[in-house]
């Protein structure tokens, strides 16, 4: 497995980074995930975009396009060039004796890697979903490497044979541990609008996107946890989990078999959009 490092393309277990880089100490750092499908990264620009404003929020320089000119050497050394698969690219703030504020003058380590993964053409499982007050910051929009809430609360799925675990912040829900959430009521989309206390994600872009093409009415309001089981339906977006329906919200189920009809329609709309950009 090849990783690259710092401007090098290296064996996984040769690449190396201090004890005292900031993304060890205090999770000081950016990252992104995305897609390659039939050959091109889905949606790369919107991916890059959010990782410069996210480096920007949290004043880490760095030259995202010159970064991006890499990527294509490391598929290939990876043995990647024709296949599909999830890139990682992750910035942290460098290596510094530990305080809290940003040391001057330091270089941000930056690390990418990128493994096989074929997406399914539609996810077709029925996710589980448990529903949790947030315990997380107000900076739930930069997409930061200090993930312990997020990685607490989908702990908090697993052990409830769930996928995921749905946040709900003053009664209201916002997102989940690792997607965003939609819900369906009387043919109209619903999902939290873009702020503080979420990630804006590219899949949630692109899903509203579709909603507009296909005339479907949106509201950005999030959805009260107390009015779930008067919702149709309910589905979650993200890089990986693509477009996936939530079958079961704690005891209540939106479905027995099918996922509902704006669901299944965005499914096939999305599949059509990784066919044909
Ligand atoms: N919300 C959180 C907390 C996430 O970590 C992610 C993705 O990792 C998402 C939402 C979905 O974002 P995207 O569609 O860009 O993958």
């Amino acid at each position: 497995e090849k990783v690259y490092l710092n401007g090098k393309i290296l064996d996984a277990d040769q690449a190396q980074i201090s004890v005292f880089d900031r993304g060890f100490i205090f999770g000081d750092g950016i990252y992104e995930v995305m897609a390659r499908i039939n050959g091109r990264f889905f949606f790369k620009k919107a991916h890059l975009d959010r990782l410069k404003w996210c480096l920007k929020q949290i004043d880490i320089s760095l030259d995202v396009d010159a970064l991006e000119r890499e990527i294509p050497a490391l598929l290939q050394a990876s043995g990647l060039d024709n296949k599909d698969c999830l890139l990682y690219m992750q910035v942290s703030r460098g290596v510094a004796p530990r305080q809290h504020s940003f040391p001057k003058g330091i270089r941000r380590t930056v690390m990418m890697y990128a493994w096989e993964k074929k997406l399914p053409d539609i996810n077709n499982n029925h996710a589980s979903v448990v529903t949790m007050a947030d315990f997380r910051w107000s900076r739930c929009d930069i997409k930061m490497t200090s993930l312990l809430g997020n990685v607490m609360a989908n702990e908090h799925a697993m052990q409830n044979d769930c996928y995921e675990t749905v946040f709900e912040r003053n009664g209201i829900i916002t997102e989940a541990s690792h997607c965003n959430v939609f819900f369906v009521k009387d043919g109209v989309v619903y999902t939290h609008p873009t702020g503080p206390y979420l990630l804006d994600g590219i899949t949630r872009q692109v899903v509203l996107e579709l909603c507009e093409q296909l005339a479907i009415e949106v509201r950005l309001e999030g959805v009260p946890a107390s009015e779930i089981q008067n919702m149709d339906e309910a589905f979650l977006t993200g890089t990986s989990t693509q477009v996936l329906a939530i079958q079961k919200v704690d005891d209540y189920s939106y479905f027995e078999k099918e996922p509902g009809p704006l669901t299944q329609k965005l499914q096939q709309a999305f599949l059509g959009l990784k066919r044909t950009v």
